[in-house]
């Protein structure tokens, strides 16, 4: 979502004749969008503001500007603890930046705007897109769901979307300059809906757009996935076959106090679903341990989970307070030391899973896209099959953004090793 948000901020800089520069000494002003997700998050951008705080030293005159959802969180806190930074700005702010910037080149004073929106999509600006295979589309914003760890609803405000036809537009146009893939993106995706168009009614319209290869989406919520939106994934050839699946945790009392709004019982069931109705699916998910409350038995209702549906890939998290957020004010708030010792735990099950699901590929041919040199050889692409795995094989033919046929050969912890097929 940020990576979407800093093309969406480069490309309106670029509209108003700013350029980008690789080199940071050179530049006259420096953003940073940041991320309040998690504590570990927060942590990784001081840091580099201490970074510009050393710059603004040598270089006075270059303004730096803190956008996005810790901009949103700590604006009080900014002003008075980092006064080396110029431009502070919420995530429905950015439309205002060149004018901001401008003020601030006329005027010495800093300058704030974290007024969140009810409307705002950013419907008519179209992104500076780096890479050239896979455009980040933001399609909704914001998240209505309250679950009681996370501060994005706090951050990025009310869930709005935007209007289909213009999502479709701007895919064209990406498509027009050399985009083969497209990731839908919204903290909640799959609650996206403008007049009576759903989410499943937009992917089958987006999936239809001529030259798109491979359509993803992320990041759904478990208690918005239904069966019409599988068999859509199914039946369309360009959907990839692949599901973002958000567990969060095992046990029912902690999805309760969560306020997740599903129980363990609704996610096997759905989670068996998915497999049945989507061949070859890969699911990945998110979980948290140590939230406040959760006892050893919780836990272990994560592990029964996670070893039934057994995960393609997880990330996972030690629980982090936020402010704003209800659990906060929880009791029962688990010890650093259990934490870290849980997660342990649960990456190491989480190897075997995800080892278990590439060794279910070994001697299939998959679909790859090429989408890289490897990082490892120049005799090798890495490429990713439909289900999001990640693919290494030796470059006998092919090129960048080519779909080809690889007989998966060996499975090593994440990464495959194959063959292309005829080869
Ligand atoms: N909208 C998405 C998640 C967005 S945040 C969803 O509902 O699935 C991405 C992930 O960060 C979450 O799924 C959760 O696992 C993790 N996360 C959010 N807040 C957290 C917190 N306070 N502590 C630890 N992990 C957190
Ligand atoms: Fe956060 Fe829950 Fe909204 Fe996801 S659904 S962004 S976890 S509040």
């Amino acid at each position: 979502m940020n990576v979407a948000d800093s093309e969406l901020i480069a490309g309106i800089l670029q509209k108003e004749g700013y350029k980008q520069t690789p080199n940071i000494d050179e530049a006259t002003a420096i953003f940073i969008n940041t991320c309040a997700v998690r504590d570990h998050a927060e942590a990784k951008v001081h840091s580099r503001l201490g970074n510009f705080n050393r710059i603004k030293k040598s270089h006075p005159d270059v303004i730096i500007g803190m956008l996005g959802c810790m901009a949103q969180n700590l604006k009080d806190e900014i002003l008075e603890n980092k006064p080396y930074i110029d431009i502070v700005l919420g995530p429905d702010s950015y439309r205002k930046l060149p004018v901001i910037l401008n003020n601030r080149l006329k005027e010495q004073k800093h300058i704030v705007d974290t007024q969140l929106s009810r409307f705002e999509v950013y419907d008519g600006l179209f992104p500076s897109r780096k890479e050239g295979i896979n455009a980040w589309v933001s399609i909704m914003r914001g998240c209505d769901k309250f679950c009681t760890f996370c501060i994005v609803p706090f951050t990025r405000g009310r869930e709005r979307s935007r209007n289909p036809k213009r999502i479709i537009q701007e895919i064209e146009r990406a498509i027009k300059n050399g985009f083969v893939g497209v990731t839908l993106l919204g903290q909640n995706v799959n609650s996206y809906k403008y007049d009576n168009i759903a989410f499943t009614d937009l992917l089958k319209q987006v999936s239809a757009i001529p030259g798109l290869l491979r359509l993803r989406y992320t990041s759904p919520h478990p208690s918005d996935v239904n069966e019409k939106l599988l068999e859509v994934m199914a039946e369309s050839k360009n959907i990839c076959n692949s599901i973002h699946f958000p567990l969060q945790a095992g046990s029912d009392r902690i999805l309760k106090r969560m306020n997740r709004t599903y129980t363990k019982n609704h996610f096997l069931k759905y989670a068996k679903k998915i497999r049945a109705i989507i061949p070859g699916v890969g699911i990945s998910t998110d979980i948290i341990v140590g939230f406040p409350g959760e006892t050893e038995e919780d836990f272990q209702e994560t592990l029964e989970v996670m070893d039934i549906i057994k995960f393609d890939s997880a990330y996972t998290f030690k629980y982090s307070s936020r402010p704003y957020t209800k659990a906060i004010e929880y009791d029962e708030h688990i010890a650093e030391a259990v934490k870290k010792d849980r997660l342990d735990r649960l990456i190491k099950l989480q190897r075997q899973h995800t080892l278990f699901r590439n060794l279910e590929l070994v001697d299939q041919v998959v679909d790859v896209m090429v989408e890289k040199e490897s990082k490892k050889s120049s005799e090798y692409w890495s490429g990713r099959t439909d289900s999001n795995k990640w693919v290494i094989f030796k470059k006998d033919t092919g090129n960048i953004k080519d779909i080809i046929p690889v007989r998966i050969t060996a499975a090593h912890g994440v990464t495959l090793k194959g063959k292309i097929e005829g080869k």
